[in-house]
């Protein structure tokens, strides 16, 4: 039995400092990956820092034609939320592919970009894992490695980052808004979570003591061309193999704007800036598809048993590009379970 404290934040400026006071501490929102990190004794805070109550629970339309998203938004909320239903269907569909009905109901924003890896070893505390215990050692390079990256690992850690929200948000050019000790500050999606390196127990680049406060979407929404397809081994209840969010804008069959993110491949969402520039310019056609793909897995690497991921990227792109070129997305499984 590990003991903890437990305490409740009476607003942000109460959570830093709470937090700032015990550096053992960890917030907890809707618990759905913290609690079972500390079953595993993964994690073995001194204290929980309780903020679900905090009032960051707001979805606003901005002065500039974006949307603020409060931290605290349950997944569900978020999904089925008018604003985001209807201009940003990327990010409905991607949250609706993840995890399952009751799970949404309790996960929040914020703790969705702060989800860790599902690596076997990670919750394995009688394995090797450089991201658990910097310098044991990576079970995972000779181990059971079907799940793990093939793009952006290194030779300390091979992991994937597991959310589905986040690819899309990738995709959509979102801003991560944080507040700690000194103060606030915005940081781009594309920076917020890091690649392992060697320092692979430090999955983002969020502060000691910072929280996330908001997620801020851009005007840009692309409403008419956009998948989210996700491969996984079942259809429902499963974290991605490979997952593909794509928003284009296309005009008279040439693509004017591309945007590709891949989950479930590598130690954060993979965007490509070489890959999206290729299709640009291009008629919205396989053979444009192909070449983004082959662009984005140049220096894809398999380890063994996830070797099978370097070819199912390829054709889920290719298929995901196609369906949003057609104004096909699919992986909404939009129906509302009363
Ligand atoms: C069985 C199962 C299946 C799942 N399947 C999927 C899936 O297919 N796709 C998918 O994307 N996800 C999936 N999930 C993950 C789920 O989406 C996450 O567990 C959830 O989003 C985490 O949110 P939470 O509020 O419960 O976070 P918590 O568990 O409360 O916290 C997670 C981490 O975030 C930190 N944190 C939380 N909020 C903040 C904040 N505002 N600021 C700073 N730090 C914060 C906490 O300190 C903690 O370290 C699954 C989970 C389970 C248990
Ligand atoms: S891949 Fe990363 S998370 Fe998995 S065992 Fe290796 S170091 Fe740990």
């Amino acid at each position: 039995m590990n003991s903890f404290q437990y305490s409740r934040a009476q607003d942000v400026a109460d959570a830093i400092r709470q937090s700032a006071a015990d550096r053992s501490a960890r917030f907890i929102a809707g618990g759905t990956n913290l609690v079972d990190l500390m079953k595993y004794e993964v994690e073995r805070p001194a204290r929980l820092i309780d903020i679900s109550r905090l009032p960051l629970r707001t979805i606003k339309k901005t002065p500039d034609g974006g949307l603020h998203i409060g931290a605290l938004v349950p997944n569900s909320d978020l999904a089925w939320h008018p604003q985001v239903k209807e201009r940003y269907p990327l990010l409905s569909s991607a949250i609706l592919a993840g995890a399952s009905t009751q799970l949404r109901n309790m996960a929040s924003t914020g703790g969705n970009l702060l989800q860790r890896t599902r690596c076997l070893y990670f919750y394995d505390v009688a394995t090797p894992c450089n991201k658990r215990k910097p310098g044991a050692g990576c079970a995972a390079l000779g181990g059971i490695n079907r799940i793990n990256a093939i793009l952006g690992t290194s030779d300390a850690c091979i992991a994937t980052h597991p959310s589905d929200m986040c690819v899309a948000l990738a995709a959509l050019d979102a801003t991560v808004h944080v507040v700690g000790p000194e103060g606030e500050r915005a940081i781009a999606m594309a920076d917020f979570h890091r690649l392992p390196g060697d320092t692979p127990e430090r999955d983002t680049n969020l502060g000691a003591n910072e929280i996330v406060t908001t997620i801020a979407l851009p005007e840009r929404s692309f409403r008419t061309h956009h998948t989210y397809l996700k491969i996984r081994d079942r259809l429902s209840y499963a974290f991605a193999l490979v997952a593909v969010a794509v928003a284009l804008e296309i005009e008279g069959g040439i693509i004017r704007e591309a945007r590709l993110a891949l989950g479930g491949v590598a130690p954060k969402p993979w965007r490509d800036p070489e890959a999206e520039a290729a299709l640009v310019g291009q008629s919205a056609d396989r053979t444009t598809f192909a070449k983004a793909a082959d662009i984005v897995l140049r220096d894809a690497r398999g380890f063994g048993h996830n070797d099978f991921k370097i070819d199912l990227a390829r054709r889920t792109m290719i298929r995901a590009l196609d369906q949003a070129a057609q104004g096909t997305p699919q992986s909404q499984s939009d129906k509302r379970i009363a």
